[in-house]
């Protein structure tokens, strides 16, 4: 059997992350050695994109495109004076999803891969000023990224003249202070401005116009972890880690009622039955798969069917669904869609922006209407008013990506059990209550759960 080459998670330690001089004898900080001695920006952006690197944080837009659309390389630009002095990067570690647990791995047991990685992104967008936007309740995270960045301020791989070079950048961590919302990146920027964490409109990208109206790029973790090795080994070697499928490999994820949850770096295109039956053990004793969310709680269900699809982005879409962060979220035999549903949408409810109306009041018109239906108090036209919120709530009705990404769990449930719920409504309650088994209306589980496998 081929060894499986994982560059993102090998040097990830969860007890005692590797102090930056033990991160360097181990191969650390060459990639960022490379990008500001060998390399001109350009040449990193042109690497980056041969390497086809998309986005690990659920959308798959291509890392380069992002970056390339920022004003820069002012020694080629025929228009010098236009390119602004001050730019951002922003590491989006906002991880809320549920479901979704990736980032923290790769923050609590590599924080130094971040910081390298932090650092060849703002050589080459030419940032003076980084920000790690980190979820509040990841505190072990904050108090382990705040040590790397000290000791990179203390080996002066951050601060003025890095390394002897002309590229200078600091960089911050901030906690932030806890809605799901701030990990869509106009909120995220709002957050940081010290504003209320509403999406922004756009245009203007935030690549022209973003944190205190500069440009500004914000990348996911587990995306920026990619560079160091990308900046190492180049991009064939990184497209050759998964040559079927999307560049690289990624870090796919199981919770929910399987022999053995955690978190596992594959080849991208790994398909869900090996992830599931290989890697997560399979289902529990006693239980059958009855369908997943793919790619965290905001993406489609998928059936058993389905279980042969290469989990990357175009193949996953291709059966109806989408990728997002990986992180698959079963839903076994013993356990009522219809209940799964209700508890992904009073989160979604819940964590609402309120900003605009269909999100503001369709996530708790749908809640209200799932909780009568799962308590026996359904109706027949209560169908059709799912149906509606679905369609009232997709997108390009709302200001941001919330409340589509809240449907999509429901609408695929009412296409695929639609069973249940008319059972529900029918008979007053589904198959499992009549059998008397437990609900485990929690079968998503909090995104501190499972167990971590390197
Ligand atoms: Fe806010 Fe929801 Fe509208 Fe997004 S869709 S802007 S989260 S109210």
């Amino acid at each position: 059997m081929t060894e499986i080459i994982r560059p993102l998670t090998h040097l990830v330690n969860l007890q005692s992350p590797l102090s930056l001089s033990d991160y360097i004898s181990e191969g650390g900080y060459q990639g960022a050695n490379k990008a500001i001695h060998d390399f001109s920006p350009k040449q990193v952006l042109d690497l980056v994109s041969d390497s086809e690197l998309k986005g690990r944080g659920g959308a798959g837009f291509p890392t380069g495109m992002k970056w390339g659309c920022v004003p820069m390389f002012p020694d080629n630009d025929e228009n010098d004076d236009e390119v602004p002095e001050f730019k951002y990067l922003v590491a989006n570690a906002d991880e809320m999803e549920p479901g979704t647990f990736k980032d923290r791995y790769l923050l609590e047991g590599a924080p130094h891969q971040l910081v390298e990685a932090m650092i060849i992104g703002a050589h080459t967008i030419a940032a003076n000023r980084g920000y790690i936007f980190l979820r509040g309740e990841y505190h072990l995270a904050a108090k382990r990224l705040q040590r790397a960045i000290d000791e990179a301020y203390q080996k002066n791989w951050l601060g003025n003249n890095i390394q002897g070079t002309k590229f200078s950048f600091d960089l911050y961590v901030h906690t932030s202070a806890g809605r799901y919302i701030c990990g869509e990146e106009t909120a995220l920027i709002n957050a940081l401005e010290g504003r209320r964490a509403t999406p922004r409109a756009k245009p203007p990208f935030p690549q022209m116009s973003g944190l205190f109206g500069k440009p500004t790029v914000v990348n996911n973790v587990e995306t920026l972890c990619n560079l160091p090795h990308i900046l190492k080994h180049g991009a064939d070697w990184f497209k050759a880690l998964s040559p079927d499928s999307d560049a690289g490999t990624k870090i796919y994820a199981a919770c929910g009622r399987v022999k053995s949850p955690g978190l596992w770096e594959l080849p991208m295109g790994t398909t869900i039955r090996e992830i599931l039956y290989q890697h997560a053990g399979g289902m529990a004793d006693g239980l059958k798969l009855r369908g997943l969310l793919p790619g965290g709680a905001s993406t489609d269900f998928l059936l058993p069917e389905h279980l042969d699809t290469p989990m990357d982005f175009a193949s996953i879409s291709k059966v109806g669904s989408r990728l997002g962060t990986g992180g698959l979220i079963v839903l076994d035999d013993q356990n009522c869609p219809v209940a799964m549903v209700l508890n992904l949408l009073k989160f979604f409810a819940q964590e609402s922006c309120g900003f605009c109306t269909p999100c503001r009041d369709g996530t708790p018109w749908a809640v209200e209407v799932l909780t009568r239906i799962e308590n026996g108090k359904g109706r027949k036209e209560d169908l059709d008013t799912l149906h509606n919120l679905c369609d009232f709530m997709w997108l390009g009705k709302t200001h941001c990506a919330l409340a589509p990404g809240a449907v999509e769990p429901l609408k695929s449930a009412l296409r695929y059990f639609i069973d249940e719920f008319e059972q529900h409504i029918d008979n007053g309650c589904c198959s499992y209550q009549q059998q008397g088994v437990t609900q485990q209306t929690h079968a998503v589980q909090p995104s501190h759960g499972g167990q971590f496998h390197g």
